[in-house]
C-alpha cells in the first residue's frame, strides 16, 4: 500500500489545510488528510509534532552543474532540504539548454522546470555579463528552444543589471518580453542594481511576471528616500506582478527585508537563487531562507504559502503542485519548527539572531520516502 504520515501538524495555506491531521499517501497520489486515519495496511511514518507541508517549490534557483559557473547537486541538495520541485532561474540560453536537459534536467528525480535565459549563451561566464553583446539576446532562438523544451521550459529570465546589460538599457527586457509572449510565458527579471529605476522595469511587466531579487540593496530599489515601498511597486503588485526573494549571495539585504516586512509587503515567493556558492555562504538552502523572513516577522503560513501555493501559481500549475489537496502529486515535506538562538546572515554580510528555524525531518517525492533525517 502506501504512506500514512501520522500526528503531524499539516500546514497548506494554499488548499485551507491546518491542524493535526494524517496524511495518507497512495499510487503517488495524496489520497487522504484527515485526523485519526487508520494503516490500513500503508507503512506509517510517525512524524508527531513536526510540521507537514506541501514539497516546496524553489522558483528561482540553478542547477547547471559544469556547464555555467552555478550548480549545486540538485537531487542531494533537493531532498535533504525538503524541494520536490527545482526551477532553475535562466543558467541556460537557447545555445547551451539542450545540454543543461541531457546531463541535469532529465537525470534529476526533483521535479525540475526552467526559465531560458534570453541570453543564448546562458550564465556561462559571469566575469563578462551574458547581455554586454546584445545579439546574444536572440528573440528568434528563444522562441524557438522554449517551443523544443514547452514540457520544461516556463518562461524567459532576463537579468537587468547595469553591469550585465552594458548601454543596452532595457532592450534585453523587452526582447525576453517578446519571446515570452510568443510562447505565452513569463518573465522573470533579475532586477539588482538595474540600469533604470524600478518603475521603468515594471512597466514593461505584465500580469503573472516575477521580479526576483526586489530586496537586493544594491541600486535602485524598492523603497523610496524616506524609506517607504515605492507607489509603483504596490501598483505593480495589484497589476499582478510577483516579487520574488531569490536570495543568493548579492541579493538579500535584512534592512530592507525587515523595512518590507513591517509594511506589509511580504514576498509572494521564497526562493534561494541556490548556487554552490551560496550553499556554501549565506543562502545555505530553501528552509534556511524560508527562516529568515519568519524570524523577521512573516507568518509561518504566509512563509509557507510563499514556497508552496504561490510559486506552484508561478507556474501556471496552481492545485497541481505545492499543495496536500487529495488527488495532488504527493510531493510532502516534513520539518521541525526548532526554537533556540540561530545565526542567519544576508547578502550583505548582516547578521540576524532569530529564534526559529526549520530543521528537515523527511522528503516525500510522488509517494516514495525520498530522505530521511
Ligand atoms: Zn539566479
Amino acid at each position: 500500500m502506501g504512506l500514512l504520515l501520522k500526528g503531524g501538524d499539516v500546514m497548506d495555506p494554499g488548499a485551507g489545510l491546518a491542524g493535526k491531521l494524517d496524511v495518507r499517501v497512495r499510487d503517488g497520489l495524496i489520497a487522504a488528510v484527515a485526523a485519526g486515519l487508520a494503516p490500513d495496511g500503508d507503512t506509517v511514518l510517525d512524524v508527531t509534532g513536526a510540521l507537514v507541508v506541501p514539497g516546496l517549490i524553489d522558483l528561482h534557483a540553478h542547477c547547471f552543474v559544469g556547464g555555467s559557473d552555478f550548480g549545486p547537486r540538485t537531487d542531494d541538495m533537493a531532498r535533504s532540504t525538503g524541494v520536490t520541485t527545482w526551477v532553475d532561474g535562466g543558467s541556460a540560453g537557447a545555445g547551451t539548454f539542450e545540454g543543461m536537459r541531457e546531463w541535469v534536467l532529465s537525470r534529476s528525480r526533483v521535479r525540475m522546470l526552467a526559465f531560458l535565459n534570453i541570453s543564448a549563451i546562458g550564465l556561462m561566464y559571469l566575469k563578462i555579463g551574458e547581455l554586454n553583446h546584445l545579439p546574444y539576446a536572440d528573440v528568434d532562438a528563444a522562441i524557438g528552444t522554449a517551443r523544443d523544451h514547452s514540457d520544461l521550459i516556463v518562461g524567459i529570465k532576463v537579468r537587468n543589471q547595469l553591469e550585465v546589460v552594458g548601454d543596452a538599457g532595457v532592450e534585453p527586457l523587452r526582447r525576453a518580453v517578446r519571446a515570452a509572449e510568443a510562447v505565452g510565458g513569463r518573465i522573470m527579471i533579475h532586477c539588482t542594481n538595474p540600469p533604470v529605476p524600478m518603475a521603468d522595469l515594471l512597466a514593461l511587466l505584465r500580469a503573472g511576471d516575477v521580479v526576483s531579487h526586489f530586496l537586493h540593496g544594491r541600486g535602485h530599489g524598492l523603497l523610496d528616500e524616506k524609506g517607504q515601498v515605492r507607489r509603483e511597486v504596490r501598483q505593480a503588485r495589484e497589476r499582478g506582478i510577483l516579487f520574488d526573494v531569490a536570495h543568493g549571495r548579492m541579493h538579500v539585504k535584512f534592512p530592507i527585508a525587515r523595512a518590507a516586512i513591517e509594511q506589509g509587503f511580504y514576498p509572494d515567493t521564497i526562493s534561494s537563487d541556490l548556487t554552490m556558492g551560496g550553499s556554501a555562504g549565506c543562502v545555505k538552502d530553501l528552509p534556511t531562507t524560508m527562516a529568515k523572513f519568519l524570524n523577521l516577522g512573516m507568518p509561518l503560513p504566509d512563509v509557507i504559502r510563499a514556497a508552496t501555493a504561490t510559486p506552484a501559481k508561478a507556474l501556471g500549475r496552481a492545485g497541481k503542485l505545492g499543495t496536500l489537496a487529495p488527488g495532488a502529486v504527493a510531493d510532502v515535506a516534513v520539518f521541525r519548527l526548532e526554537r533556540g538562538s540561530f545565526d542567519f546572515e544576508d547578502s550583505h554580510g548582516g547578521h540576524m539572531t532569530g529564534a526559529q528555524r526549520l530543521a528537515p525531518e523527511l522528503t516525500v517525492r510522488a509517494g516514495e520516502l525520498w530522505w530521511k533525517r
